[in-house]
């Protein structure tokens, strides 16, 4: 990671707030909200955080997914790329499985219907495994 060139000034500020973000994703914070990070980042000024955030992104090292109504979550691009993730609508368990779990069905839809699914930047929604017991216990 170069943070040698001479560029200063506001273009310089940015380099840092990228930095300082893509530091706290590598030390394994993600997945983790915008704000959440902002709060870490007591030194870097919130919009900042969000613009590094959009850098990040747009270079395709820094990848965000929905997994519920709220705010979305950024990790790594690489971390991101492995997982997929089931969201509990009850309880808001966040399930992470393979992101090979998709790929029979990512197939059969382009095959079958010429549709492209991605499947990582929402979370399925569905009922975690004591949700979906407690409710078949009390049906209707
Ligand atoms: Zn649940
Ligand atoms: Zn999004």
């Amino acid at each position: 990671m170069s943070t040698g060139d001479s560029a200063s000034g506001p273009v310089r500020r940015a380099g840092r707030a990228r930095g300082r973000v893509l530091d706290e994703l590598v030390a394994g914070l993600g997945p983790i909200t915008a704000e959440d990070l902002a709060a870490r980042l007591p030194e870097v000024h919130v919009s900042s955080v969000y613009r590094a955030l959009a850098v990040l992104e747009e270079e395709g090292v820094v990848a965000h997914v929905h997994l519920g109504h709220g705010p979305a979550v950024y990790q790594l691009a690489e971390e991101a790329d492995a997982v997929r993730h089931l969201v509990c609508d009850v309880c808001g368990l966040d399930v992470v499985v393979p992101s090979g779990v998709f790929s029979p069905l990512r197939r059969r839809l382009e095959r079958d219907y010429g549709f492209v699914l991605d499947a990582d930047h929402f979370a399925v929604v569905g009922r975690c495994v004591a949700c979906a017991r407690a409710t078949r216990r009390h049906p209707g």
